[in-house]
């Protein structure tokens, strides 16, 4: 501006200038032409006087026209290029309005531009529809006026920061909006500044994430009830052997060491329950069991079912031996009542290993398995009972495969023989009988059949092995028998798999051939728990065993919950009651009641009975006075070879 001033006024100066010097120089020149073109005379000098100043007029006329015309002209050609130019800027600027308003408008974003009074001065279609007004509405108006009071001070307190901090952010926002719809943002907010760097606004961008949010949410619920599934067990929603594993992982992994206690804990007789009264009762035991278990045990005890009738239980607090001891004597004392299920009571008891980490492995495959062969260990002392794990356990569980060959090669070389137990008539105190029982003397010392029987029908040796006791079964009573020495019956132990084995009626009948031995001096004693493994069959093949002349009792009576209604159907001549119900019977009524039961039921059935594991004169009494047929047990004598046998029943003929 001040540079056009100084151009004009030097313009200006250089046209009076000019004309000074043409106004001097016309005075004097016009003057002097004047004179000179003059005659003198006055007249002619007047007129030429005139003439001079018409050209004066003339020529100054010409000289401003033609000065007004360069100035004026190029005065309006400047004004109108400017125009132009205006116009066009115009233009440029109304295109760039719109394409930015077409631009943010498009956005499904909410997108707003505030003053530092924190006025909204634009925002797009998205925001004004957010805020529930018009675009128009929203201009100039703060959060305070638009929002409710917790999302107003929200961005409030966004805004402060930015403008404190200098800074950009982009974070997840949940905010209340003003008709009250609770919305997931992901906010970007940032400062504006002119190109010199002035701060004049702040913008603000809000996307709507709240149905990706809630679809994740979604995703994530799904995800996580799928994880459940995969790690609990449907019937019991306890965890199943997978959270077991990953339990132990973590326990086992954490430093320092953290010393826990593992239970593997086995159901005894389950499948009987099962196959006595169906699954569906069988699954209302295992409901009930853990139930009681989570009753019983501390509650960070973590309970486990890992399958079937097989619990893990693990223990980080009281973790003593001697707290350990209590609470499991306390499960086993809870298990002496019965569960109550749709009116049926049934006992059921429980065999429990016990390891400990770290003292039995600090590896957690190893520290189950121990936990399992201690519970297998609590089977064989007679179940419902509790093992600690120890390390000659070890040894005897890595030894089952080298004990499955050597009890192959014992029955081959005969290394098996057979004890004899007495069994006596109460009243008479005569031998009535005796019950055959293998024994296996290795050089390491007695195995007792508790072991080897069950493994060898694991391993499928209970064929060989029971047909290698047939036949010394027969041939003993054959022996004695002919030299008078004995009247009485020998009870042989037959296990279900041995009986249901396709040849085991033909390879009776040859063994009888073989021997002539003849039926009626043997007994077969079958359990009642496999009577009910494969109830028809084995119905039916008692039916034919008892037509060639052999008696049957069934063993361990009262442990199958068998069913009255099939009893009647059995072909059988005695009911052998179990050691689980003789033991402690002066002392318990329960036992007691079980007990006149099972003698009354026989009495009824026309079969009589015998007592097992009798070993007390009180016992004795008590089970005489009930009306048992006979007994068996350590009171009168334990098992012995046949010379101790022989010996006996000469003593006593004497
Ligand atoms: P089981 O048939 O119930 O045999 C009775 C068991 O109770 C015998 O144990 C016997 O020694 C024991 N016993 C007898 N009186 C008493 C007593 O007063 N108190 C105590 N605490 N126990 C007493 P054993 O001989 O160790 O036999 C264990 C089991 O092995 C038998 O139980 C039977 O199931 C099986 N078994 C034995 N021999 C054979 C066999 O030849 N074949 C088959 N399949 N199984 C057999
Ligand atoms: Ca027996
Ligand atoms: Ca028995």
């Amino acid at each position: 501006m001040a540079l056009k001033h100084l151009q004009s006024f030097k313009n200006a100066v250089q046209l009076s200038a000019l004309y000074l010097i043409f106004g001097i120089g016309w005075i004097y020149f016009s003057d002097n032409a004047v004179e000179l073109l003059s005659s003198g005379n006055s007249h002619e000098l007047t007129l030429l006087q005139n003439y001079k100043g018409w050209l004066f007029i003339v020529i100054t006329t010409v000289l401003l026209f033609l000065l007004s015309y360069r100035f004026l002209y190029q005065k309006f050609f400047e004004f109108s290029e400017q125009l132009a130019k205006q116009k066009a800027d115009q233009t440029l600027i109304e295109q760039k309005n719109a394409l930015l308003n077409s631009l943010i408008n498009s956005s499904s974003d909410a997108i707003v531009i505030k003053g530092l009074n924190k006025q909204y001065f634009i925002v797009n279609e998205a925001a004004a529809q957010l805020s529930g007004l018009s675009i128009n509405e929203v201009i100039g108006k703060t959060a305070d006026d638009i929002f409710p009071p917790q999302t107003a001070k929200l961005i409030n307190t966004m805004d402060n920061e930015l403008l404190e901090k200098k800074s950009f952010t982009e974070h997840e926002e949940i905010m209340v909006m003003p008709n009250g719809v609770i919305r997931t943002n992901w906010v970007t907010k940032g400062l504006l500044t002119t190109e010199k760097g002035e701060l004049f606004g702040i913008y603000g961008i809000y996307r709507d994430i709240t149905k990706a949010r809630e679809n994740e949410q979604e995703i994530l619920k799904a995800k996580e009830h799928f994880d459940y599934l995969a790690h609990h067990d449907p019937l019991t929603d306890l965890p199943n052997r997978l959270s077991l594993i990953e339990i132990l992982q973590e326990k086992s992994d954490r430093t320092p060491i953290v010393p826990f206690v593992l239970m593997f804990l086995d159901l005894d007789g389950f499948k009987e329950i099962n196959d006595s009264f169906g699954h569906r009762f069988g699954d209302q035991v295992l409901i009930l069991f853990s139930k009681l278990l989570q009753d019983l045990f501390p509650k960070d005890t973590i309970i486990i079912r890992t399958g079937g009738d097989e619990f893990v239980l693990l223990l980080e607090s009281k973790i003593d031996q001697h707290s350990i001891q209590t609470q499991m004597n306390r499960l086993i004392q809870t298990l002496n009542d019965p569960f109550n299920i749709d009116q049926i009571e049934v006992y059921i008891t429980a065999s429990i290993g016990i390891s400990l980490y770290p003292d039995d492995s600090s590896n957690y495959g190893e520290l189950l398995q121990k936990a399992d062969a201690a519970m297998y260990k609590a089977k064989s002392f007679g179940r419902n009972t509790y093992n600690f794990y120890n390390d000659g356990l070890t040894q005897e569980v890595l030894g089952r495969t080298t004990l499955a060959s050597n009890l192959k090669k014992a029955i081959s070389n005969h290394d098996l023989i057979l004890h004899y137990q007495p069994q006596i008539n109460p009243n008479s105190g005569k031998i009535t009988g005796v019950e055959a029982l293998v024994r296996w003397n290795t050089d390491e010392g007695m195995i007792p059949p508790a072991i080897f029987i069950p493994l060898a029908e694991e391993r499928g040796l209970i064929i060989e092995l029971g047909s290698f006791v047939l036949e010394e079964g027969f041939r003993t009573a054959v022996r004695w028998m002919s030299k008078g020495i004995f009247s009485g019956r020998i009870a042989i132990n037959i296990s279900a798999k041995q009986l249901i084995h396709q040849n085991f009626l033909l390879q009776i009948e040859e063994l009888l051939h073989k021997t002539g031995c003849n039926p009626a001096w043997i007994e077969l004693e079958i359990t009642e728990s496999s009577i009910l493994e494969y109830p028809e069959k084995i119905i039916a093949l008692l039916g034919v065993i008892k037509s060639k002349g052999f008696k049957i009792s069934i063993d361990d009576f009262g442990t199958g919950y068998s069913s009255l209604s099939y009893l009647k159907h059995l072909p059988v001549d005695k009911l052998k009651i179990d050691i689980s119900f003789i033991r402690d019977i002066t002392m318990e009524p329960k036992n007691q009641t079980i007990v006149k039961t099972i003698i009354a039921l026989a009495k009824g059935l026309g079969m009589v009975t015998i007592a097992e594991g009798v070993e007390s004169v009180e016992e004795l009494e008590f089970l005489r006075i009930c009306g048992v047929d006979s007994i068996q047990g350590y009171y009168y004598y334990k098992p012995m070879d046949e010379a101790a046998l022989l010996e006996t029943i000469v003593k006593m003929s004497n």
